[in-house]
C-alpha cells in the first residue's frame, strides 16, 4: 500500500465521525478552524496531491521535516467540504504516541489544549466509536513506511 493509499483509507474511516456524537464546534465556536495564513493544519504523507487545485485551502511547504521529508501545511479558509477535510481535522484533538517497548497508544494532543474544550475531559469524554476509528486509522497508517515514519517523527517533534 503507498503512502497515499494509506492516507485515503485512514480518511474513509473518519468521514462520518467526530469527537463527540453532537457538533462539538458549538461548544467553542469551532476553534479548531479558525487559522489564519500563519497556521494550518500538517498534511500527511502525500495527502497533497488531494490539495493541487482546492478552492478552499493552499498548500504551504512548512520550515522543518517530518519523517525524513519536508513537512506540509495545508492553510484552508475556515470553511470546507467536509468531503474533502485533511486527516490531521478528522483526527483532531487526537495524537499517536510511542511507548519505549514500541507500542503505541491514543492520547490528546498537547499542541490542542490551547485551541479544543474537549482536551480537558481526557479521552474517555470522546464518543468512542471515534476513538475506535482513529485508533484504526493510525493502525492502517502505521503499515505504510512514509506514513509510521511520519507519525515516529510527529511523536519526537511534538510529544509534551
Ligand atoms: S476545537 Fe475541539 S471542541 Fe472545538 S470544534 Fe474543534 S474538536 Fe470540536
Ligand atoms: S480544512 Fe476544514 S476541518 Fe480542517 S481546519 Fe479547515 S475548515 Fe476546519
Amino acid at each position: 500500500m503507498s503512502a497515499i493509499h494509506a492516507v485515503l483509507a485512514a480518511r474513509a474511516l473518519l468521514d462520518a465521525l467526530t469527537p463527540l456524537k453532537t457538533d462539538c464546534g458549538r461548544l467553542c465556536a469551532g476553534a479548531c478552524c479558525q487559522g489564519d495564513e500563519q497556521t494550518g493544519m500538517l498534511l500527511f504523507p502525500e495527502e497533497e496531491t488531494l490539495y493541487e487545485n482546492c478552492a478552499f485551502a493552499r498548500v504551504h511547504p512548512a520550515h522543518f521535516a517530518l519523517g525524513g521529508a519536508q513537512a506540509k501545511l495545508l492553510v484552508c479558509d475556515g470553511h470546507c467540504n467536509r468531503a474533502n477535510r485533511p486527516l490531521a481535522c478528522r483526527l483532531f484533538p487526537l495524537f499517536l504516541a510511542f511507548k519505549p517497548d514500541g507500542g503505541t497508544r491514543l492520547r490528546m494532543d498537547a499542541r490542542a489544549r490551547s485551541v479544543c474544550p474537549l482536551t480537558d475531559y481526557g479521552l474517555s469524554a470522546l464518543d468512542p466509536a471515534f476513538r475506535q476509528a482513529a485508533r484504526a486509522a493510525y493502525d492502517l497508517l502505521l503499515e505504510d513506511d512514509a506514513c509510521a515514519a511520519y507519525l515516529r517523527a510527529l511523536h519526537d517533534a511534538f510529544s509534551l
